[in-house]
């Protein structure tokens, strides 16, 4: 999964811009620029009420996409002229088209460009045309806090995060791993490049002995016993741990949204290609790979850590964002707007809040809204998309998680 969406060379996100219509699903901030506008006010609330509007605040952004929720956090957050003048932006990003795009988006100009001993771990130094210091990494290890707490924002990253897929047998838990298919397979047609497949590991792997029995740990007998396969995010697991021990060390926040559920999935593994779900075996590289997220095993894995830091929620998209005034927001961009604007706003606000997906078959630009199987509470992105925060231990809910 790792290498067919982030192989420098051949991934799925490293080759092009993967969003809209043109691309093969489209995301909450491109829906619309409410969706990052609220973002920036939950961020600056955290900084004024939370963290006592520190003079330096470091966000991090992982997987920023077209930048579009980071330029209208920053265009959104500008009237609070001591906020953005505490901001320093940091962006992690693997893929140099992306990450193009994003610098078109935020409006920099670059500064500096360094190749830092990190392997693959180039970094760009920039400034937006607000003077805002903006710094792209390849990975988390490579960024550099400057004084001042630290708020991190995953949207959609998360569910990027390879999984491993665990199966009860009657040889008792094993593995499914991914199989190169030598050709042998006479029910396959297909004859030009290597074919994989899903075997099961014919005993215990080491990851059945360290993951699966860290995350079966959590369970009670009874949760347990109706349990026949579950999915396990390794990469998940050791990034809510390194949130907390960053949060625990340094003050402030961390918010994870994303479409999962507060539990585990037995096979929520996808492919999407074109607007269309495919099979994950399907040209490798070219469809979009993801999996639904188990916020428990977040949670789990913060507390885990024991690094000072606690989780809130998850709730739900819908909740977090009313809980935040997007309706008072909708209100007041419809005050100014054409009509061709007003419509674009109010069905961008629908989108993002309801309960059932668009069944109507209009709906062109595929978001992972409408995977059935796997939501709970309802298909729609204000129900499958959860939200979840990480702040330091003792720090009461923030807002909406109250
Ligand atoms: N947050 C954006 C994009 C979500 S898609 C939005 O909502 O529109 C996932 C993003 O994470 C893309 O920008 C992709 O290039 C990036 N990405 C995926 N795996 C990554 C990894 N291992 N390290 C860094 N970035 C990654």
């Amino acid at each position: 999964m790792s290498e067919a969406l982030t192989n420098p060379t051949a991934g799925y996100y490293t080759q092009r811009d993967v969003f809209g219509t043109a691309g093969d699903f489209i995301t909450s901030p491109e829906i619309s620029q409410m969706f990052g506008e609220m973002i920036g006010i939950w961020v600056v609330a955290q900084w004024q009420t939370s963290m006592g509007k520190p003079k330096k605040l470091n966000l991090v952004e992982l997987g920023p996409g077209r930048g579009t929720l980071m330029a209208d956090l920053i265009r959104g957050t500008r009237v609070f002229r001591e906020f953005s003048a505490a901001l320093s932006i940091n962006l992690v990003e693997v893929s140099p088209v992306l990450r193009s795009i994003q610098m078109k988006n935020l409006g920099v100009s670059v500064m500096d460009e360094t190749h830092s001993t990190h392997q693959m771990g180039d970094q760009v130094k920039a400034h937006t045309a607000a003077g805002i210091p903006v710094t792209w990494h390849r990975s988390m290890d490579s960024i550099e806090y400057s004084d001042g707490p630290v708020l991190y924002l995953a949207h959609e990253f998360f569910d990027a995060l390879p999984v491993n897929q665990f199966q009860l047998t009657p040889r008792g838990w094993c593995e499914r791993l991914v199989d190169e298919n030598y050709g042998n397979d006479v029910s396959s047609d297909k004859t030009n490049g290597p074919h994989f497949r899903m075997v099961l590991s014919p005993g215990p792997t080491p990851s059945v002995r360290t993951l699966l029995q860290w995350r079966l740990q959590s369970m009670t007998v009874q949760e347990r016993s109706k349990l026949k396969a579950i999915e396990i995010s390794p990469q998940a697991v050791a990034l809510a741990e390194t949130l907390a021990e960053k949060i625990g060390c340094h003050g402030g926040a961390a918010l994870i949204i994303d479409y999962g559920k507060d539990g585990p999935y037995a096979d929520s593994l996808m492919a999407i290609k074109n607007h269309e779900r495919c099979d994950v075996f399907d040209t490798p590289g070219f469809a979009d790979l993801s999996a639904w997220v188990d916020f428990e095993a977040i949670r789990l894995a913060v507390n885990k850590s024991s690094q000072g830091a606690t989780t809130y929620g998850p709730i739900s998209q819908a909740q977090f964002l009313h809980g935040l005034g997007i309706i008072e927001r909708l209100k007041k961009l419809l005050e100014n707007a054409s009509v061709e604007q007003s419509s674009a706003l109010i069905a961008g606000y629908h989108r993002l809040v309801s309960d059932e997906c668009n069944v109507d078959g209009n709906d062109s630009n595929e978001s992972h809204e409408s995977h059935e199987n796997n939501t709970s509470g309802g298909t729609g992105m204000g129900q499958s998309y959860k939200v979840m925060c990480i702040v330091p231990s003792g720090q009461p809910p923030p807002i909406p998680f109250q």
